[in-house]
């Protein structure tokens, strides 16, 4: 073997194997050249996923006819006059894009230059480029992809169904229109107007594309220091989603998908929000452009920034002080702050003590023998018990109970605390339940067990529910309306932007926030592809609402009703951990809580 030179088309190739990994990244790719060229309307056309045919047309300045035969060949750009890579001004300046996607694909580009006022076009195919021809194009640009990833099967192979590269593409388009409110975009998917949006104001770009639902629970902040701004709107903690896609960030214009400023972001709520939900956010950083290196990702998703942990700082406390306003105002504040062992453990060997209590507490596993003796307990509770999880007023009235006999595998509750946390004595120690998490795992695990007998229950509404949404999640949602059936949920279209929901699973019980439940499983499905991860995700986005509204923190229970939930936890398979790994009780043997008192 020897070392050889690659040729050109080959080394296009490999750069668009890390530039364009999808239409989506090729969208980008054309629209921020719109953005560059000066465009106030820009129209994205796409069949098929964007797999047979997209295009992007604008109303820039186009280009002359030898720009045109340019912008073809790899590190060609207008956008660095200077070479200086820290005084970068355009959304572009590495010069690949177009040369990466001709390289996959078969283009055409017309465009007529403002300067000149002629029109051209050029074709690009197999590596070849045809030479300029006149054209009668209007002024501005319009570059065609057909075909793309044909001559790319690998890649192909890892295009995801037509909806999704359709999401991903519109998902694309709305962070690009975020920042530029000025400019009008026009989205069509096969031939159906998906996205219009004229040129506007800031604010009311926002509400356009994230909805009124945002804007009504989302906060203003801006901060500036030295000179750095950052501003945006950052939602309310109970306005939160089941996974990030809702955080829309931009550094200088440029809309990426950083990972410092996103865990920044969560670290900022992380008081506020369970660790598995997530905040929606709109965020505008804008500082100098020597401060910040944006040529350290190919799709340039990613920035570095010369004081990251400045930047993290700004993030964090502004937002923080932003959500501790307004929590001020409605009189709530908490002080997570405060050391948990400060009392009266001043002493070294206390502490050290205490310290050590993780690495002694027992994190229990179900275990072989305790599920085949699951039918046995089941056959001691009381048959008169019923499930008071999801009929609070059902809820039988406190009681004394005889103290049932130790010999349950979690034992026989002696108290609750804090209102989540039962207390059950055992034959050699004692168990502390999570009763949130408990509860939660339980109604995860009767979901699973109904929907793979096929024997949900669903609970009609006597009026459908109507529930707004965007278009794009309507439709996605209804094209799952036979699998969301599966799960008990009863939905059909009404109208453009809604959905009416005619049943819910009967598990889920009557103060069910519909709403909330349709946008989480949209963000899921938007998410995920079709697989299992996707149905265990929609299974715990069933739990979690079913626990929003029933036994859960919060609730205090009476010793009958400990007891049946400790007696259900032993029936149920995998009762012993939560849907998110955390475990559901915490047992202490004797021996252990000896060791603790030094009394071993
Ligand atoms: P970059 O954007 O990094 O410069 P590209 O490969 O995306 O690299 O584009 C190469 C050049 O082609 C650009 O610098 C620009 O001069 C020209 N160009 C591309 N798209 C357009 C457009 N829509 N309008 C005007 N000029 C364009
Ligand atoms: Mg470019």
């Amino acid at each position: 073997m020897r070392i050889r030179h690659l040729p050109d088309r080959l080394i296009n190739q490999i750069a668009a194997g890390e530039v364009i990994e999808r239409p989506a990244a090729a969208i980008k790719e054309l629209v921020e050249n719109s953005i560059d060229a000066g465009a106030t309307r820009i129209e994205i056309d796409i069949r098929d996923g964007g797999k047979t045919y997209m295009s992007v047309s604008d109303n820039g300045y186009g280009m002359i006819r030898e720009e045109l035969i340019a912008c073809l060949d790899r590190h060609a750009t207008s956008k660095l006059p200077d070479d200086d890579l820290l005084n970068i001004s355009h959304l572009g300046f590495r010069g690949e894009a177009l040369p990466s996607i001709a390289s996959v694909s078969r283009m055409n580009i017309s465009t007529r230059s403002s300067e000149t006022g002629d029109a051209w076009q050029i074709s690009h195919e197999n590596g070849n480029k045809s030479d300029p021809q006149p054209s009668s194009h209007p002024n501005g640009t319009k570059i065609e992809i057909f075909d793309l990833f044909h001559a790319t099967p690998a890649r192909l192979k890892f295009l995801k169904s037509d909806r999704s590269e359709n999401m991903a593409i519109k998902e694309m388009i709305m962070r690009l229109a975020m920042v530029t409110p000025h400019i009008g975009y026009t989205l069509i998917f096969d031939g159906n107007k998906n996205l219009h949006l004229i040129p506007e104001t800031s604010d009311q770009r926002l509400a356009e594309l994230i909805g009124r639902n945002f804007s009504d629970n989302s906060l203003p902040i801006r901060a500036l220091r030295e000179n750095i701004t950052l501003e945006g709107r950052i939602s309310l903690p109970t306005f939160n989603k089941a996974n990030s896609i809702s955080q829309y960030l931009f550094v200088n214009g440029r809309a990426v998908k950083d990972r410092l400023l996103l865990g920044a972001l969560k670290g900022a709520y992380s008081d506020v929000l369970a660790r598995d939900r997530y905040p929606a956010a709109v965020l505008f950083l804008t500082l100098p452009g020597e401060d910040v290196d944006v040529n350290v990702h190919p799709a340039k998703a990613e920035v570095r920034f010369r004081e990251a942990a400045h930047i993290r700082g700004l993030l964090v406390s502004t937002i923080r002080h932003a959500l501790l306003e307004h929590g001020g105002r409605s009189g709530a504040s908490i002080n997570l702050n405060s050391p948990v062992f400060t009392a009266n453990n001043q002493n070294e060997t206390d502490r050290a003590i205490f310290q050590k209590l993780p690495h002694v507490v027992n994190y229990t596993q179900p275990s072989k023998h305790y599920y085949s003796s699951a039918p046995a307990l089941a056959e001691k509770a009381r048959p008169d018990y019923r499930p008071f999880y999801n009929e609070p007023s059902a809820r039988p009235e406190a009681q004394v109970s005889e103290t049932p006999k130790n010999d349950y595998p979690l034992g026989a509750a002696r108290a609750q605390i804090h209102e989540n946390y039962i207390i059950s004595q055992t034959e050699d120690g004692m168990i502390i339940i999570d009763q949130h998490a408990a509860h939660e795992r339980l109604v995860y695990e009767k979901f699973k067990t109904q929907i793979n007998s096929r024997t949900i229950e669903t609970q009609g509404l006597l009026t459908p529910e109507i529930v707004e949404l965007d278009n794009f999640r309507a439709e996605e949602l209804i094209s799952r309306k036979d699998k969301l059936a599966a799960y008990g949920l009863e939905i059909d279209t009404f109208g453009q932007n809604a959905i009416a929901v005619s049943g819910i699973p009967a598990l889920l019980g009557q103060r069910t926030d519909i709403k909330q439940l349709l946008l989480d499983m949209s963000d899921e499905i938007s998410e995920t592809e079709e697989s299992e991860k996707l149905e265990e995700r929609l299974l715990e986005i069933l739990a979690t609402r079913a626990c929003h509204g029933s036994v859960r923190s919060g609730r205090r229970l009476n010793a009958e009703e400990m007891n049946y939930l400790l007696r259900d936890m032993e029936r149920t398979p995998l009762s012993g951990q939560c849907n998110h790994g955390r475990p559901t009780y915490i047992k202490l043997s004797l021996s252990e809580i000896e060791k603790l008192f030094k009394r071993r």
